[in-house]
């Protein structure tokens, strides 16, 4: 069984475990911190950080990375032996306006959820994460769980 966990730079039960590998995918981190990075997940795009865009904008550009990215992602993902956290800056108290934190960690956890929904990985979304929903879209659609032609098709 390999855990993989979404979460933040601050989620002290996650980053104190040993057992659990650590990896930056947000544009950048925190001044403190210094996680290795994993450039697949990255929201770039072109070279260009997403940002200041609305949630359906951010979605639609971050699943573009996510597939041009998509072979290199199943690639890494098949290698992971030990737990995996992916980390972000997101958490509740960073994002009071919204119910659930919005973040890129969570469309990453779906893609690979459909790289491989088995019961050898078991996948947890940390830190007001809903593993359900992200903005406007939500995890299982009438179009079934292929969530980034989904998204890049305007199907959500
Ligand atoms: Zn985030």
């Amino acid at each position: 069984m390999t855990r993989f966990y979404f979460t933040d730079y601050w989620d002290e039960d996650i980053i104190l475990d040993k057992d659990i590998e650590k990896y930056s995918i947000a544009a950048w981190q925190p001044k403190k911190f210094n996680f290795p990075t994993l450039e697949i997940f990255q929201p770039i795009l072109d070279g260009k950080p997403i940002q200041h865009v609305p949630p359906r904008e951010y979605i639609f550009l971050y699943a573009q990375v996510l597939k041009k990215n998509y072979g290199d992602i199943a690639q890494w993902f098949f290698h992971q032996k030990k737990d995996v956290a992916l980390l972000c800056w997101c958490n509740k108290s960073r994002q009071k306006k919204f119910p659930n934190v919005m973040c890129h960690t969570i469309l990453a956890g779906w893609t690979l959820e459909d790289i491989n929904h088995s019961l050898f990985n078991e996948f947890i979304y940390r830190s007001g994460r809903n593993a359900d929903w992200f903005g406007s879209v939500h995890r299982e659609s009438e179009f079934g769980w292929e969530t980034i032609e989904n998204i890049l098709e305007g199907r959500y």
